[in-house]
């Protein structure tokens, strides 16, 4: 069976698990009701089933190529693209005044999961375009906006993030491009970018770059960087792609998967570009796209996992060993184990979701707070999920899932770069322990009370499940405590674990709620018992892991870990 997108999953977490509800009363979103998420959830799960998932396996085997200077797309991709464009799905939550819909980000994230379990490597490329609009939306003048957007929105130009070089990965910091003014507005921007995704590409008639580089007298470090729009074509006189820019494709990285992306090495030659924002606030511009990617990073693992749930579900019900293998019961394990993680990971994305939409539409500072916190946990946890359902994925298909044909592997190689890019989970984990903790943990209690609270009113209806969630949720709120007495070093120690611990927490939580909305009695309280019973438990020693601190890391010298 090929895949299918998880249309009416979706309708019931956002219906009874993470209510858009909230949302859709809000005067900026008022018109998100009930049939517009039915009709959008239906149009985009058929765009993703008939025609992005089944060029799957051509991005796989026939991976975007460079040729004379240009890169040429796998088959099919351009005209996949060419479809999502033409139906609007680049950027439903686009601002209306430049033909978007206007939609509320959950919307986004929603269709953004079904268009990655379809084709990751194709929706890489809208993604990247979503972000791009939003750090345009917020940072760019009104002629750059009134130019770009309307372009970006519709889907003809596409939109590209060159943070990379090879000395400044995790450490955006350390860039050294270089951008000079040309006294006539202009900038003239030269340096490498590695690494960039889609950073040309034959399926638009523009490739816009937001580029990180520096003004010739700026500070060092991170205070030192502006943010540039470099297009390839540089815009006419009427809006239209013109000369080409001084930059270059110098060659595609081979990749362990996500073959259909293609991954550039690019060079800026005095490439002409625009200055998006102030001076030396190009970080603070970058973020705004960074975070909308990081949660939509976070939804591609889940969207991968439920592709790769979907295959494996149907492989061990076919595959004869003694009996349908779905009837052994390590087989059940996993089975359940990854539908289970699958549901966590996608409401605390959505959770996510739903409080960007309503820091924007009430502009609540604890709204706000709300969503920073959930970014890094949604985007490592999503990704984190991802892998290790792709790879029981793999397991459960036993030695076919070794051999390419079956697709279970690709699952598992395209979705390993999630837990890579937009940030790493590492990083994601120390920005939770760092910056999302410097209100003093305040928005971190917050949720855990209100999580705490819903617990305690579910002890009649559900006594053993609800009382697992609320002692772990405790657990976690004392370890919270005692981790905001600590220094920086043990914090970040610890970071990894906590985070995983985290959202342990939220996923039992929603697990929870989800059993709660249909009865003790139903699948939905089922799974959430294999969530609460046999996952949430781990919280417990990923607790003990980060408690541990970093003295005992350091401990081991490197000349022991190298003995
Ligand atoms: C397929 C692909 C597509 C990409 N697309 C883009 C793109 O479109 N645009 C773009 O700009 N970039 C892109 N990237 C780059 C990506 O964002 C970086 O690879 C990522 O940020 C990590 O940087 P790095 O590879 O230099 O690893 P490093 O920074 O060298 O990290 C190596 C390891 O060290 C850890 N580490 C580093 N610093 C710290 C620290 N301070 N504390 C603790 N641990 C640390 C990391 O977590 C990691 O485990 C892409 C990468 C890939 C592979």
């Amino acid at each position: 069976m090929p895949y299918r997108s998880p249309v009416s999953e979706l309708r019931f977490i956002l219906d009874k698990v993470v209510p858009l509800a909230p949302v859709a009363e809000t005067e900026l979103f008022a018109e998100a009701t009930g049939e517009t998420v039915e009709a959008i959830l239906t149009e985009a799960g058929r765009l993703c089933d008939e025609v992005m998932a089944p060029l799957l396996r051509n991005g796989d085997l026939h991976p975007a190529r460079l040729e004379n200077g240009v890169v040429r797309s796998s088959p099919g991709f351009k005209e996949a693209y060419g479809q999502i464009a033409e139906g609007g799905w680049v950027a439903i939550s686009g601002p209306q005044e430049f033909g978007g819909m206007g939609l509320p980000m959950t919307m986004t994230v929603a269709v953004n999961d079904m268009m990655s379990g379809a084709n990751l490597a194709l929706q890489l490329n809208p993604l990247l375009t979503q972000g791009q609009i939003e750090a345009l939306e917020h940072h760019a003048s009104d002629e750059i906006k009134e130019l770009y957007l309307p372009k970006l929105i519709s889907g003809e130009w596409s939109g590209t993030m060159n943070l990379t070089e090879p000395q400044a990965g995790s450490d955006v910091g350390a860039l050294r491009s270089k951008a000079e003014p040309m006294g006539d507005g202009t900038y003239a921007v030269t340096g490498q970018k590695i690494f960039i995704s889609w950073g040309d590409s034959d399926v638009t008639a523009n490739v816009c770059h937001l580029v990180l580089a520096r003004l010739p007298d700026a500070a060092p470090g991170t205070k030192g960087i502006s943010l540039f729009m470099v297009p390839k074509y540089i815009p006419d006189a009427n809006g239209n792609p013109g000369v080409a820019n001084s930059l270059k494709v110098v060659s595609l990285e081979h990749k362990m998967g996500l073959h259909g992306s293609p991954t550039c090495v690019m060079s800026f030659e005095g490439a002409t570009g625009w200055m998006v924002g102030e001076p030396g606030k190009g970080m603070a511009a970058m973020f705004t796209m960074m975070n909308n990617a990081r949660l939509n990073v976070g939804v591609q693992g889940i969207g991968v996992a439920e592709a790769a749930y979907q295959k494996a579900l149907e492989y061990a019900q076919e595959r004869v060993q003694f009996a349908p293998i779905i009837q052994h019961a390590d087989v059940r394990r996993m089975l359940a184990e990854m539908k289970a993680e699958v549901f966590a990971a996608r409401t605390i994305a959505m959770a996510c979701a739903v409080a960007l939409d309503m820091s924007r539409a009430t502009g609540e500072a604890d709204w706000e707070a709300r969503a920073a916190l959930l970014t890094p946990i949604a985007k490592a946890y999503g990704t984190d999920v991802g892998m290790w359902v792709a790879e029981q994925g793999v397991q459960v298909h036993g030695g076919m899932g070794f051999i390419e044909e079956t697709g279970a592997a690709q699952f598992y190689r395209d979705v390993r770069v999630t837990a890579i890019y937009e940030g790493t989970n590492g990083i994601q984990a120390m920005d939770l322990v760092g910056r999302k903790m410097m209100d003093e943990g305040r928005a971190a209690f917050r949720l855990l009370q209100e999580i705490e609270d819903e617990a305690k009113a579910a002890r009649e209806a559900l006594p053993d499940l609800a009382e697992d969630v609320w002692q772990a949720t405790e657990s976690l709120r004392e370890h919270t405590e005692w981790m905001l007495g600590q220094g920086t070093q043990d914090r970040f120690a610890g970071a990894v674990p906590y985070l995983r611990a985290f959202a342990r927490v939220l996923g039992a939580h929603y697990h929870l709620r989800a059993a709660l909305a249909e009865g003790g009695a139903s699948g939905r309280a089922k799974l959430a018992a294999v969530y609460i019973r046999r996952l949430l438990p781990q919280y417990a020693a990923a607790l003990a892991e980060a408690k541990e601190g970093a003295e005992g890391l350091y401990a081991l010298s490197v000349e022991e870990l190298s003995a």
